[in-house]
């Protein structure tokens, strides 16, 4: 019987080596071996295959940080060769520095007359001029203007369009062609506003940071970031993230949008190591993380 559960043993060892390794550093010793076996008999074949079937799910709240799958359903509605970075100096929910409204979208920044395209397979709810304050407070604040509805009640907007090439009710598809960039209604310069809204497509507030749900570019990832207190309420803080070569300055986002699941973000994060850091109330904080291409990182910070 002995011998057949060693020779099971050999087995296991040789299938997984790295997960019932530990014991035989002296297997060549008769009471290490013996030990051995026992507990190797007591552990059912499931609970030894299990740690690479199942992992234990990251707990963000108790880990240094968290690498998921995000939910990067949407693709760039600005391709190459056209300008297909988020413009860092006015992202989502900021106010450039309380100069401009709180942002609920991001900018693409290209020339009048650069091609947009559909974020996701869906159907236009809207497509023209918003002379009606639907999608926003004000009229005329998107200018030409595109809504698409896509599945899991996700919406994407595009505004301040120079030409329109979808109509209302058109099913579209990903990376389809909808219009091009402009700057008719409240847009300073040419560039293409783009939001991604959630529940209500009307609803200004239902906005989400665009930059979580966009599918990164090769060997680039994102960094979601929650600085919350004990009760778990979002509190305000300026970060500083540096990566190799880098430093991005982030204030969390400004009160007002609804549907927070974090309070600042970076998307476009060259996959390696990042250090972030922030004062709040006195104290310092940093915290070291990867970013993973394709991936999403999440970091809470519990603050004092
Ligand atoms: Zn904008």
């Amino acid at each position: 019987m002995k011998r057949i559960s060693f020779l099971i043993l050999l087995f296991l060892m040789s299938c997984t080596p790295e997960q019932i390794l530990t014991p035989p550093v002296k297997a060549t010793q008769t009471e290490t071996l013996t030990a051995t076996v026992q507990t190797a008999t007591e552990i059912p074949a499931t609970a030894i295959s299990s740690p690479t079937e199942t992992p234990i799910p990251c707990d963000p709240f108790a880990a240094e940080f968290c690498i998921t799958d995000g939910h990067f359903v949407l693709q760039r509605p600005i391709l190459p060769p056209a300008n297909d970075s988020v413009e860092r100096t006015y992202p989502f929910a900021s106010t450039a520095a309380g100069t401009r409204e709180a942002h609920h979208g991001v900018e693409f920044i290209n020339a009048s007359g650069t091609s947009v395209h559909a974020a996701g397979d869906g159907q236009v709810i809207f497509a023209g001029m918003d002379d009606k304050a639907v999608f926003s407070p004000w009229k005329k604040f998107y200018g030409n203007v595109v809504v698409i509805q896509h599945g899991n009640d996700l919406y994407t907007l595009y505004a301040h369009l120079s030409k329109i090439d979808v109509e209302t009710r058109q099913a579209v598809k990903t990376g389809e062609k909808i219009g091009e960039v402009g700057w008719t209604g409240a847009a300073i310069g040419s560039h293409l506003h783009f939001e991604a809204r959630r529940g209500d497509g009307e609803d200004y507030f239902s906005t989400v940071n665009p930059e979580l749900w966009l599918a990164p570019r090769a060997d680039e990832g994102a960094l979601s970031i929650s600085i919350l207190n004990a009760q778990r309420v979002f509190q305000n803080a300026e970060l500083t993230i540096q990566t190799a070569g880098r430093f991005y300055y982030i204030k969390t986002y400004e009160e007002g949008f609804k549907s927070m699941e974090e309070n600042a973000a970076l998307g476009e994060a060259r996959q390696g190591r990042y250090r972030i850091t922030f004062y709040f109330g006195g104290s310092f904080y940093e915290r070291w993380v990867d970013v993973a291409a394709g991936r999403l990182t999440q970091v809470i910070f519990v603050v004092k």
